[in-house]
């Protein structure tokens, strides 16, 4: 798992690297705004969103309908997923791929099959929630740590199994946990605060309004918006957060036998819309469950999305996975771009041999650029160790492909935005949009396929894409070690893209400049940058610049790990971590 660095090239796919530092650094997010609102109030005056249900083939209008809605007003919204009953249905999985990659939809599992958990061993629970998450990563890329219990029953067996899978989340409904314990597990933001809860393994976040009520005869009793606002003030002055459940079948119009038909009512869809709209003008914020307990949802770093919904910048630094095989030996890696690394690695050379780990990692950076890193260091005024470890925490480290080409990434979403939206007949014709599955074709009478994760391929299609135009072209691939993309091109330090481009396709220390550039860019010269953290050791604070996701205190203890182990293998060493 993440935990055991096999070498350096197999760290990079392990390690969510700069996309997601990037849209912090470079955009106020909601989100560390939000942490901050959690920590001075004991109450983040929020909601949660949260839709159950999801699967293939069912009422598909009722799920796609409320999705869409989120988009549109750009709000977040947390998902169950019923993970045996999905992934078929590519209008479903396509809709929440979307949400997922504009960083707005927050998915859960809603149990493998719609069933109820406590009807089950305590090792039947945990083998159908691993099975589960095992899904979710397959079609989705992530797992999730939250568990929306079908039928809301959970019971001690549910909470030892969640607890094995590291679960964190558990969101049931707030009569349920009534039933459990009194309330007594229910989440409040208050102890988060007085740090009694920080043994609590697993947080409780019950839904406490329901957008629609059904008892078991199925009579459907809607709650008026006044009514769950009312509900949502009460919960937010006793736990600081407050959760609204609805379902895609609140949304459909039934036949007359009250069968759901696969019709929306439209005036149920405007209602939805009407109590975000008053949830917002109450000024109460709408959110995600990992964002108010503060932790990062989903374990797959890697292919933890990064997104915006502006499409602003490289979502995926698996960029070699293929390019470059996987070794659990410490083997040199071998680079084409060789007197790059004459005039920028250290002369002394540590022995790889006995090395293993995040010692062979670190070892391979001083052998690569550990002189160039000794004097970037000392420009900069932070510690050699400390410029090693955020490169190898926060970047792909590696700047060339095996064919001696810069590592890029060609972003189709992007390109359409720079040039696709004028052209885009031509564009169609030969690009997809679809984030982490961008796909290509030379012509319209072939098939589209995707390209990501291929060195050569990404190259084919950039080459093709600078034929139609050179600029958007260029502006639309991130590129080499910190995979900054080009239109980004001011925060790295260069005039344009070009500049950018021009430099860095034939140099490694253009990429290490670049990439400590963005680092130090300060957005509106008035906090401090990324950098200016470093400077004090203060790690944490390091990792808040860029972590959206409440995982300050894991990122800046990687990165002092991995600064300690530069110490420990350049010890004595001519240029030497300190
Ligand atoms: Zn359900």
């Amino acid at each position: 798992m993440t935990e055991t660095f096999g070498n350096f090239l197999y760290s990079k796919s392990i390690f969510l690297s700069f996309p997601i530092m990037f849209i912090v650094l470079l955009s106020v997010t909601p989100n560390s705004l939000g942490q901050e609102t959690l920590k001075n109030n004991n109450s983040c005056k929020c909601v949660v969103f949260r839709m159950d249900d999801i699967q293939d083939y069912w009422l598909q209008a009722g799920q796609l309908t409320p999705m869409d809605l989120f988009m549109s007003k750009n709000q977040s919204l947390s998902l169950g997923l019923i993970m045996n009953d999905i992934g078929n249905d590519s209008k479903v999985t396509g809709k929440i791929q979307d949400g997922v990659q504009q960083g707005l939809f927050e998915l859960a599992l809603h149990g493998w099959d719609h069933i109820d958990y406590t009807e089950l061993s305590e090792e039947e629970q945990e083998d159908s929630l691993h099975k589960a998450n095992e899904k979710m990563q397959k079609l989705f890329g992530t797992t999730s740590d939250i568990f929306f219990p079908p039928l809301f029953n959970f019971d001690d067996a549910t909470l030892k199994a969640m607890n094995d899978l590291r679960l964190r989340i558990l969101s049931s409904s707030a009569s349920t946990e009534y039933d459990f314990n009194q309330n007594r597990s229910v989440f409040s933001l208050d102890e988060k605060n007085d740090g009694s809860n920080m043994n609590q393994t697993i947080y409780h976040l019950p839904a406490t309004s329901f957008f629609k009520n059904y008892n078991e005869t199925a009579v459907i009793a809607k709650n008026p918006i006044e009514k769950i606002l009312a509900d949502v003030t009460q919960n937010i002055a006793k736990y600081g957060y407050s959760v609204i459940l609805f379902h895609p079948q609140d949304f459909m119009k039934l036949d007359e036998n009250g069968n759901f038909t696969n019709v929306v009512e439209e005036k149920e869809v405007q209602d939805l819309s009407r109590l975000i709209d008053s949830v917002l003008s109450n000024n109460i914020s709408i959110t995600s469950f990992s964002k108010i307990v503060g932790i990062e949802n989903g374990t797959n770093l890697s292919s933890f999305n990064a997104g915006t919904a502006t499409g602003m910048f490289t979502n995926n630094n698996n960029i070699n996975s293929n390019a470059y095989p996987v070794s659990d030996s410490c083997l040199p890696f071998r680079t084409p771009r060789s007197e790059d690394y004459i005039t920028l690695g250290a002369s002394d050379h540590i022995d790889l041999k006995e090395l293993k780990g995040l010692n062979c990692s670190l070892a391979q950076i001083y052998n690569m650029y550990g002189k160039y890193l000794y004097e970037k260091a000392s420009t900069l005024g932070i510690s050699p160790s400390d410029a090693a470890a955020t490169i190898f925490v926060e970047s792909s480290g590696l700047g060339f492909g095996p064919d001696g080409r810069m590592i890029i990434r060609f972003e189709s979403c992007v390109f359409y935005e720079q040039w696709g939206k004028k052209e885009s007949l031509e564009f169609s014709n030969h690009f997809e949009c679809g984030r982490q599955n961008d796909k290509f074709r030379t012509s319209p009478t072939h098939e589209f396929t995707e390209y990501h994760g291929n060195h050569s391929k990404e190259w084919r299609v950039f080459e093709f894409a600078r034929n139609l135009d050179e600029e958007a072209a260029i502006k639309s691939i991130s590129m080499g070690l910190g995979q900054i993309m080009g239109f980004n091109a001011d925060k790295a330090g260069y005039t344009s893209a070009e500049e950018m481009f021009n430099n860095m396709s034939h140099s490694l220390k253009s990429q290490i400049d670049g990439f400590f550039s963005a680092l130090s860019y300060n957005k509106d010269n008035k906090d401090k940058s990324c950098m200016d953290n470093l400077k004090t050791n203060n790690y944490v604070g390091f990792a808040a610049c860029y972590n959206a996701y409440g995982q300050d205190e894991a990122y800046a203890s990687r990165i002092k790990e991995s600064a300690n182990a530069y110490k420990e293998v350049t010890a004595g060493r001519l240029y030497a971590g300190s």
